[in-house]
């Protein structure tokens, strides 16, 4: 089979039609009104107790800290009020000890030490107000309550949420093992820590990097309404947006502000449609989730977030390489008839191991749009595939299209879902509907919301005219400052 025809044989499979795309959307919101009704569902509908969004006028000065995976940051966050914001923020990296260190008490007083550190360097007139421990005494600080920054905790690991500012830690994730700190309240951790430091630090809210995405993006956003959606496409994918508290069928337990009737739901959609009822699939997702740590989870994610799509390609790949008659990545000058000593591939190309092909080369295709697709040549050359033809470049570009495209159409399934859960579409009163995203992958794949904006106007319920209300815009520094903004909101509850 001539390699053009074979490459139209592997791409037509990851086609997701708008017939597709309109089953998506209709089993993505019967999943989404389950979670809301029970625990345990495909997505997970999770309460966050933040009951409203910001509308630009928000002020005054933050701490907000993110503990994510390999680095710790932490930042201070002053809040102009005109929907602008300056940002001060120190990174360190997390010793690889403390990530399985004996005791919670190990790795909390590290990050209490650097909040110090980071007081110290950035705040000292803050920090040094010994003259004010005065009159009106904090807890255990000593501050005079003006003076103690409010801290908002983005924390990306699975968490029960009870509060704004306590939530029971379910597992940790990302090579993190600390037995210790399972079952405990993550906010109450860090807190001990901070006060056996001294520190003029209260921890007022616990933020999921979705939470935070949607609260940086209605600071900064100029629409009237604020938004309606934060969503991550970067290593995973997850969106939050806001609920009618009335839709909220399972018991919420703890105090929330009642006033907005409001109340943002953290959905955990990476594992939409676990059950395979309607998500569309290849043999290179199922062979892709066989052989990953969790297999038959975060079935939505496999085939969405950068973390992921290089993998589908890679597969894809080695399945057409492997097939002697397609002839992609042939070595040429080679007297040989086995694949094995014919391919161009060295052996150590990350092509032929597992998750070897970051997706950042799927943006990479997506951008050569020359003639001779040179910067792409360039590309599979640096993966030790040797002098590949212009034809080998274009089987590859067509691959990376095609599974770059099926995971922005399937994005829309997510968006197009909430906008049309929120009623929003047909209100006359809201003219954008606004959405607020971060990540890698929605930051650099070209055109990526662009193909999602397609999809949209493909969805019933959305058409053209809906899609033109929906605004998509990167939410910057997310985490800084959503965190900072629900320490604020949870200030005004205290
Ligand atoms: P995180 O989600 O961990 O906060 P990022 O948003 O930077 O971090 O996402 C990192 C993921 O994005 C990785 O899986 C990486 O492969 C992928 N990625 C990085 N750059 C690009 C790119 N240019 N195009 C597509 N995916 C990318």
């Amino acid at each position: 089979m001539p390699l053009a025809e074979d490459t139209t044989r592997v791409v037509e499979q990851f086609d997701l039609s708008s017939e597709d795309v309109n089953k998506h959307v209709k089993e993505f919101l019967r999943q989404m009104g389950e979670g809301l009704e029970k625990e345990g569902t495909s997505i997970s509908q999770i309460p966050t107790y933040v009951t409203g969004v910001p509308n630009g006028t928000e002020k005054g000065l933050y701490l907000a800290v993110d503990l994510g995976g390999t680095n710790f940051r932490v930042c201070s966050i002053m809040l102009n009020g005109d929907t602008t914001f300056n940002l001060t923020y120190n990174k360190v990296a997390i010793p690889k000890e403390l990530m399985v260190a004996k005791t919670a008490s190990d790795l909390f007083a590290f990050l209490a030490k650097q909040i110090e550190l980071f007081l110290r360097e950035h705040h000292t007139d803050h920090f040094n107000s010994h003259l004010h421990r005065r009159a009106t005494f904090s807890e255990a600080a000593g501050f005079r309550d003006e003076h103690i920054f409010r801290l908002g905790f983005t924390f990306s690991f699975p968490v029960q949420q009870l509060a704004i500012n306590k939530g029971n830690l379910i597992r940790w994730t990302k090579g993190f093992d600390i037995p210790d700190a399972v079952g405990k309240d993550v906010c109450a951790l860090l807190q001990t820590e901070i006060d056996k430091l001294h520190l003029p630090v209260k921890v007022a809210a616990l933020v999921n990097d979705t939470v935070g995405t949607l609260m940086a993006r209605s600071y900064t956003s100029t629409g009237k309404h604020g938004s309606l959606l934060g969503a991550i496409f970067g290593t995973g994918t997850n969106g939050a947006y806001i609920e009618k508290v009335a839709n909220i069928k399972k018991p919420i337990s703890g105090e929330y502000d009642t006033s907005t009737g409001d109340m943002v739901i953290n959905t955990e959609w990476g594992s939409f449609d676990n059950q395979l009822n309607v998500l569309h699939t290849t043999p290179w997702d199922v062979a892709l989730d066989a052989q990953s740590v969790n297999p038959g989870v975060q079935m939505f994610e496999k085939r969405v977030s950068g973390m992921f799509l290089g993998e589908i390609v890679r597969h894809a790949v080695v399945e057409m390489v492997k097939n002697e008659q397609s002839g992609l990545f042939r070595d040429l000058n080679s007297s040989y008839n086995d694949w094995a000593t014919t391919t161009s591939i060295s052996a150590q190309s990350g092509i032929f191991k597992p998750w070897g092909l970051d997706s950042a080369v799927l943006s990479v295709a997506a951008a050569d749009n020359t003639p001779e697709l040179s910067t792409l040549r360039q590309e599979l050359e640096a993966l030790h595939i040797y002098t590949p033809s212009l034809e080998d470049a274009q089987a590859f570009k067509s691959i990376c299209n095609a599974v770059g495209r099926r995971a922005a159409r399937l994005s829309a399934v997510a968006i197009g879902a909430i906008a049309i859960q929120s009623g929003k579409l047909d209100d006359p009163n809201e003219e954008v509907i606004d959405i607020g995203v971060d990540g890698s992958l929605v930051e650099h794949y070209p055109f990526f919301r662009d193909m999602i904006h397609e999809a949209l106007r493909e969805i019933e319920g959305i058409g053209a005219k809906g899609a033109d209300k929906i605004r998509i815009g990167i939410a910057k520094d997310g985490s800084g400052v959503g965190a900072a903004l629900i320490a604020l909101v949870a200030s005004g509850m205290e």
